[in-house]
C-alpha cells in the first residue's frame, strides 16, 4: 500500500498540475531492471485471507490510462489520485487459451477425466484483476447429486430483473439460450476457470466480448428448466464442474482465497464443499505463500520484458543487433520462426 501511494505520488508529480490532461509514457527503452522499475511494474499480490466483493458502480472515476512496457498491462489513474493496474482485455483475448476449445458447447473441452492434473493452482485475483460476488444470498440448492440427478452448480434465489455480475475478468464464450439452462452466459477467465450464469431473463453481453469483474452479464430470471426465479451458477475447469462454494461464500459475498488449490477429486458431482479444518487452512496458507513468491518472480520477469514495435524495413537480424540479442532468441521469445512475416505495428519481445 505504501509503495502504491508513493508511486501514485510520483506519477502525479510527473504529470504536474494538469494531471490527466497530458500524455505520459513510461520509458520502454531496454535498460537494466532496478528495484524502482520493478516496483512500478510488478504485480505484487497481496491476497491472503478472504477477499471482499467489489461493489459495482462505487469508487472513483478513471481519468486516464497509461502504458507500461508490457502491452498486456496498463495503469489506470483515478480522479482521487489513486491508480491500479489493469490487463488489456483486447490484447489478452488474443491469447491461445481464449481461442482454443472455443465453441458454444457447455463443455468446450470434452476431455477425458484421466487427462486432468491431480492438482492445479488457480490465481483467482491479483494486483491487476478483481473479484465480485455474482449475487449475494444464501445457497438454496447445493452442488452434487439431487434426486438422482447431477446438479452441476448452486442455485441462488433472486427476483426477476436483478443484476447478475461477472465474478472475474474474462471473455464471453456463450451468450445465448441453451436447453435446460435457459438464457446462459459462460465466461472463460485467464486462469482457465469458467463460470456459468443460467436461467437469466435477459443477457447483457455478447459472445467474444471481454468483461471485467463486477460488470453486469444479465438479469436474473427463470428461463429454461426452472421452477422459480434463481441464478444457477457453475464453476468449471476443463469442462468439469466443481462446487462453487469452494471459491465463494455466497452468504457473505466473499471470495474464500486469492489463490485456490483445485484438487482433481473436487471435479466430480459427488464431491461437495466442506469447510476446511485448521490443518487444511494451514496447508493452504503455506501453499499460498509459495505461490506468492513464485508469482512475484514471474511478475518481475514479465516486468523486465521489453518490446519493439515493428516498423517498415525491420528485419529480425536488424532488431537482434539493435537490442544486443540473437535471431534465435527473438524466435524463442515470440514463438516465431526466422521466416515469419513481420507485420508492421506488431509488438515483439526483445528482452
Ligand atoms: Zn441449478
Amino acid at each position: 500500500m505504501i509503495n502504491k501511494t508513493l508511486i501514485a505520488g510520483l506519477i502525479a508529480a510527473l504529470l504536474g498540475p494538469l494531471a490527466g490532461a497530458q500524455p505520459f509514457e513510461l520509458d520502454t527503452t531496454p535498460k537494466p531492471m532496478t528495484r524502482q522499475r520493478a516496483d512500478r511494474l510488478l504485480l505484487r499480490p497481496d491476497i491472503s485471507g478472504p477477499v471482499k466483493s467489489l461493489i459495482p458502480g462505487e469508487g472513483p472515476m478513471s481519468v486516464d490510462t497509461l502504458d507500461t512496457g508490457n502491452p498486456l498491462i496498463k495503469i489506470v489513474l483515478f480522479g482521487d489520485n489513486t491508480w491500479k493496474y489493469v490487463k488489456d482485455g483486447d490484447v489478452l483475448s488474443q491469447e491461445d487459451y481464449f481461442n482454443e476449445y472455443w465453441n458454444e458447447r457447455a463443455d468446450a473441452y470434452e476431455m477425458d477425466y484421466s487427462l486432468l492434473p491431480p492438482k492445479v493452482t488457480l490465481w483467482l485475483i491479483d494486483q491487476s484483476s478483481e473479484y465480485c460476488c455474482p449475487y449475494r444470498t444464501k445457497v438454496y440448492s447445493k452442488f452434487g447429486i439431487r434426486r438422482g440427478r447431477r446438479h452441476q452448480g448452486v442455485d441462488l434465489p433472486l427476483s426477476v430483473g436483478t443484476p447478475v455480475m461477472a465474478a472475474f475478468d474474462g471473455k464471453v464464450r456463450i451468450a445465448k439460450y441453451v436447453r435446460g439452462y435457459g438464457n446462459l452466459v459462460v465466461i472463460r477467465h485467464p486462469n482457465g476457470l469458467e463460470t456459468f450464469y443460467g436461467h437469466l431473463s435477459k443477457i447483457l453481453v455478447t459472445r467474444d466480448e471481454w468483461v471485467t469483474a463486477g460488470q453486469q452479464v444479465g438479469l436474473g430470471g427463470s428461463t429454461g428448466r426452472s421452477t422459480g426465479p434463481h441464478l444457477h451458477f457453475e464453476s468449471r475447469y476443463r469442462g468439469y464442474a466443481f462446487d462453487p462454494q469452494w471459491l465463494i461464500d455466497f452468504e457473505t459475498g466473499t471470495l474464500r482465497h486469492g489463490v485456490f488449490n483445485l484438487k482433481k477429486k473436487y471435479l466430480s458431482s459427488s464431491s461437495r464443499y466442506v469447510p476446511e479444518s485448521e490443518d487444511v487452512e494451514e496447508e493452504i496458507l503455506i501453499a499460498e505463500g509459495e505461490e506468492r513468491e513464485e508469482a512475484a518472480r514471474r511478475a518481475a520477469e514479465e516486468a523486465a520484458m521489453r518490446y519493439h514495435t515493428i516498423r517498415s524495413g525491420d528485419t529480425l537480424g536488424g532488431i537482434a543487433r539493435k537490442y544486443g540479442t540473437t535471431v534465435n532468441q527473438l524466435c524463442k521469445w515470440n514463438n516465431i520462426t526466422p521466416k515469419t512475416t513481420l507485420r508492421i505495428g506488431r509488438k515483439i519481445r526483445v528482452h
